[in-house]
């Protein structure tokens, strides 16, 4: 186990932090050497393993996010956007690779994670999944073969919890289908649509958001024409498939020179 990454979990009570937990621990390729929590919370001065209702582990939970990146290699992080640009200048400051998860993030956010990679290897993406990443490049094509006669559309399914809206992964796959196109997202995006809008306007890339009960996260490009239509279609039924996406990328970073870097490079797409 000596010569195995270390690895320091943020966040480690919530959905993802449990999850990325376990599956540092099955892995077989990392080691978990931290988890961190916010001041107050009641895993702070816990066992993550009993926390978490089972065996002892020996990393006990902290609120000292420096303390606990110093004896990491990587820090998979899936938290909130404020924490998130907290832990990525900490993270640089401790050379260890930065897996951002957290959603969001808004340019003032964005810019200082770019900071801080010009010292660090940061991965981020909204989706770390293998199938999403696929459809990213997918759309990006299918966009960039189709004219403006096809409206995009993307529909998004979340659990009842989540507190942003679009998702991470509507928005990077509204931001492929632009690139497709050869435009800005910013000048077309089309997101929260109420009362008496108009009709839609031609190259808009429309956004919308369902949410309810347990939904791991589902996508749907819809490119509609008259006469017919194509739909581009991911389900995610297992949140293992992020938690394992963002230790592929911990491990991906550690010979990597200082930078930003997404999903699309760990996976070579
Ligand atoms: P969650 O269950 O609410 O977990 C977030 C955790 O982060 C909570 O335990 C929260 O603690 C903790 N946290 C917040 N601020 C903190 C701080 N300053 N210091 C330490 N911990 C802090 O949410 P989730 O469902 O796991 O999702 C977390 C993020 O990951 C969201 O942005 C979500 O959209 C994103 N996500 C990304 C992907 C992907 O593949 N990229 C996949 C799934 C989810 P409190 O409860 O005390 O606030």
């Amino acid at each position: 186990m000596g010569d195995l990454p270390g690895i320091v979990i943020t966040g480690a009570s919530g959905r993802m932090g449990q999850m990325l937990i376990r599956t540092v621990l099955e892995s077989g390729k990392a080691k978990l050497v931290g988890a961190v929590e916010r001041a107050g919370s009641p895993w702070v001065g816990r066992d993550v393993g009993e926390a978490m209702g089972g065996a002892a582990l020996g990393v006990i939970c902290t609120d000292d996010p420096l303390e606990a990146f110093a004896k990491a290699q990587a820090v998979i992080d899936f938290t909130a956007p404020a924490a998130t640009v907290e832990f990525a200048a900490l993270a640089a400051q401790a050379r260890a690779v930065h897996v951002i998860g957290t959603t969001g993030l808004e340019a003032e956010h964005l810019a200082k994670i770019a900071a801080a990679a010009h010292h660090a290897v940061i991965v981020r993406a909204g989706n770390m999944s293998l199938g999403v990443n696929l459809l990213v490049k997918l759309t990006q094509k299918v966009a960039q073969a189709l004219d403006a006669d096809w409206d995009i559309e993307i529909i998004e399914a979340h659990h009842n919890r989540k507190v942003d809206a679009p998702s991470g992964t509507a928005l990077m796959l509204g931001e492929a289908a632009a690139e497709g196109r050869g435009v800005a997202l910013a000048d077309v995006r089309d997101s929260g649509r109420d009362g008496i809008t108009g009709a839609r306007q031609r190259g808009d890339i429309g956004f919308s958001a369902i949410r309810g009960g347990d939904i791991v996260g589902e996508h749907d490009v819809l490119f509609a024409s008259p006469g017919e239509r194509i739909v581009l279609r991911h389900v995610a039924t297992d949140r293992a498939i992020f938690a394992r996406g963002a230790l592929k990328a911990a491990l991906w970073g550690q010979d990597k020179a200082p930078g930003a870097y997404d999903m699309l490079d760990v996976l070579g797409l």
